[in-house]
């Protein structure tokens, strides 16, 4: 049986039953007896309580969703962390994790796969937005609902902070199905590695298979690297193409193919909702030999990894400096670790076969749409449109270009006329003030206008929505003409100093906040500390750092309940004894039975014993051989030690020196 199941959790939560494992918690169903609801609670395992980095991690965790409010995103209702339980109470999600219906279904239609990806798109823009990165996105952190609606879970390693040394067990690497090949090599993620894992989930949801499987996590991490995926449609044929395109984009190894945001995949998906056999073509100039790569690692994989998988994986921290820039996912340090020299032949190529260069080729745009072609975010170039009129070819299709396709290596951003063609019929720019961004760019094109999207701020028009469009609106252009569309990014945003709330209390730190214009976090962080009950400890962002009016500000305060301080006392022996001697501690007068034993001090010139409190102060004294040796005062308020008793040990031998205090140092650990 569970150690929390029926226990009242800080005379509120009731424990009822498991709700789901995770790699470091388990979460609970649990009621909440003041607000009289059903809750998740979420406790840190009991083998990570001695964990800095999870401690970290699960704080990390609460600070980092307290920022997050979307409907796709699990809500946080409160988070405690005392010295014996941490937890985070949520939102109970009643349903079942993505892979657990991966697992019932095993394919999942497309348009319910596509349902899905929607969803967990909108909440990834919405963490990203904020700066939030998810990290460990993967069907076991996806909840869903009876009706279908996705929430996303488990904001556990978003931004987590970097450490010297990590150990990690295999539990914890289940996620590296998912990650990105920047994870897997340890280097910097983005919102793009989070599109990168969407991508094989879509992958999985629609063919009911990973795209990269192996025996062992090094080789998966490998084959994330290196390993082209199967194309969708090779293991299912009826996956429309439009959808394939879209999850091997969002795949690809390098991020810069991949789509630049989540949003930018939630526009690809919605134009494919709208026209399911849409094909994007879309175009990588992967001019690399993936051949090498493979030589590359399978030579290392021969000699180093084999031989370290297996074990629990430690970085020392000599070999992870080397590359340890922003090593965000647990897994990634692990696996890092073992890929180090792979990582360094890699970068090697990456330069060799010419990633870096800027010389590229002019790929052939002849028959295709002009807006199609000024749309694809791969194609790195200057536009110059000319216009002329063939009556037998659709009007807006690409009849010349020049330079000539794949005539010659040109320059990133060089420029390329593209002649189109048109019967200079005229069309008038559609009124798209008011509107959302996407209604607007649907509305030129469906008149056969290309746009540009130009963000400015305004203090009157809500972010997202159109304000005015160059040339006006109303106005007579040519077809494929490009229109500029300005949109709304919102008022211009407005900074304030975060004002020094600490020591006060929390309803009076509120309202001074709130007086400034900020935002507090519903989500208030509870410390054990010496300081009253709701006394504000720290605040996220700290005093003095300017932020956006409209920000949120995080606030820490005390739970009321002291925090446990640990004093030792140093007792120095008597160093000239080498016989046994039977040493006697009573603290308050009291005998302590674990710090009451037979030593032979000259084996063990010092004796350390811990004292544990809170506030006041503890008397401590030793007796050797039944006599009175050393007293001390602990002072757990300000945390010092003084001895207030020292004599000598008569049964030593005569004229010994082991009487002297000098060394007898204190410390507070
Ligand atoms: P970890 O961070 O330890 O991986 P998760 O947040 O992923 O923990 O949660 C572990 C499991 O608990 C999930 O896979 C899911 O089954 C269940 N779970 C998590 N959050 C909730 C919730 N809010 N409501 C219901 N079940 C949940
Ligand atoms: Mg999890």
């Amino acid at each position: 049986m569970d150690k929390y199941i029926g226990k009242l959790l800080d005379e509120r939560y009731e424990i009822k039953s498991i709700l789901g494992y995770g790699g470091m918690s388990v979460v609970y169903n649990a009621y909440d007896i003041e607000s009289k609801k059903t809750v998740a609670l979420k406790i840190l395992k009991d083998e990570f309580l001695e964990n800095d980095d999870f401690i970290r991690r699960f704080k990390n965790e609460s600070k980092t969703i307290a920022v997050l409010s979307h409907p796709n995103i699990v809500k946080v209702y409160d988070v405690s962390f005392g010295d014996k339980i941490q937890y985070i109470v949520m939102e109970n999600i009643d349903g079942i994790t993505l892979k657990e219906y991966i697992d019932q279904q095993k394919v999942i239609s497309w348009k319910e796969a596509v349902h899905f990806t929607v969803q967990i798109l909108k909440a990834l823009s919405h963490a990203h937005n904020r700066g939030i990165i998810h990290r460990d996105i993967k069907p076991q952190n996806i909840m869903l609902l009876k009706d279908g609606t996705i929430k996303v879970t488990d904001f556990g390693i978003a931004k987590f902070s970097d450490q010297e040394t990590r150990t990690m067990t295999d539990r914890a690497i289940g996620s590296v199905h998912y990650i990105s090949p920047e994870q897997a090599k340890g280097e910097a993620t983005d919102a793009k590695s989070d599109v990168y894992s969407v991508g094989v989930m879509l992958y999985e949801m629609l063919t009911g298979k990973l795209p990269f499987e192996a025996d062992n996590a090094v080789s998966v991490a490998i084959m994330q690297l290196q390993s082209n995926p199967k194309p969708l449609r090779q293991i299912n044929e009826s996956i429309p193409e439009g959808l394939e395109e879209i999850t091997l984009k969002a795949m690809q190894k390098n991020p810069k193919y991949r789509y630049a945001s989540s949003n930018d995949m939630l526009f690809a998906i919605d134009e494919f909702r709208k026209n399911p056999s849409i094909r994007f073509e879309y175009k990588y100039f992967t001019d690399d030999d993936p051949t090498k790569y493979v030589d590359a690692i399978n030579n290392i994989k021969n000699s180093r990894v084999d031989a370290n998988y297996g074990d629990d994986f430690t970085v020392s921290k000599k070999g992870k400096s080397k590359f340890s820039k922003s090593m965000s996912v647990a897994v990634g340090v692990g696996i890092a670790a073992i890929l180090f020299a792979t990582t360094l032949i890699l970068g090697i190529l990456t330069n060799w076969f010419g990633f870096g260069a800027k010389d590229v080729d002019v790929p052939s745009f002849i028959g295709q749409k002009l807006t199609d072609v000024i749309e694809n975010k791969d194609y790195k170039f200057n536009w110059n449109i000319e216009y002329s009129y063939d009556s037998s070819k659709i009007e807006g299709i690409i009849l010349d270009q020049d330079p000539k396709a794949y005539s010659k290596k040109v320059k990133e951003n060089s420029k390329i006329t593209l002649k189109v063609n048109s019967s200079s019929s005229k069309v008038f720019v559609p009124i798209v003030r008011g509107k959302t961004e996407d209604a607007a760019k649907s509305a030129l094109r469906s008149v056969g206008l290309a746009y540009e999207i130009v963000a400015v701020e305004d203090d009157t028009v809500e972010e997202g929505i159109v304000i005015g469009t160059d040339p006006q609106e109303g106005r007579e252009v040519t077809i494929n003409a490009i229109v500029k569309v300005y949109v709304s990014k919102g008022p211009k945003n407005k900074t304030v100093v975060v004002p020094n709330v600490i020591g006060k209390s929390l309803a009076e730190a509120i309202s001074i906040l709130k007086s400034k214009g900020l935002n507090v976090s519903s989500n208030v962080i509870r410390e054990n500390s010496s300081k009253a009950k709701d006394i504000v400890l720290s605040t996220n962002p700290l005093p003095g750092v300017e932020v956006n009016s409209s920000d949120i500000i995080i606030l820490t305060v005390s739970s009321g309940e002291q925090k446990e301080k640990n004093l030792s006392i140093n007792v120095d022996l008597p160093a000239s004894i080498s016989k046994e001697v039977s040493m006697k501690v009573y603290i308050n007068g009291v005998l302590d039975s674990s710090n009451s034993k037979t030593i032979v001090p000259a084996y063990n010139t010092t004796y350390t014993i811990n004292i544990k409190g809170t506030t006041g102060t503890k008397s401590v004294v030793v007796n050797l051989d039944g006599q009175q040796y050393r007293s001390y005062e602990v002072n757990f308020d300000n945390e010092s030690v003084k001895v207030v008793g020292s004599y000598s040990y008569t049964g030593a031998i005569k004229n010994s020196n082991s009487t002297s205090t000098s060394n007898n140092s204190v410390s507070n650990i």
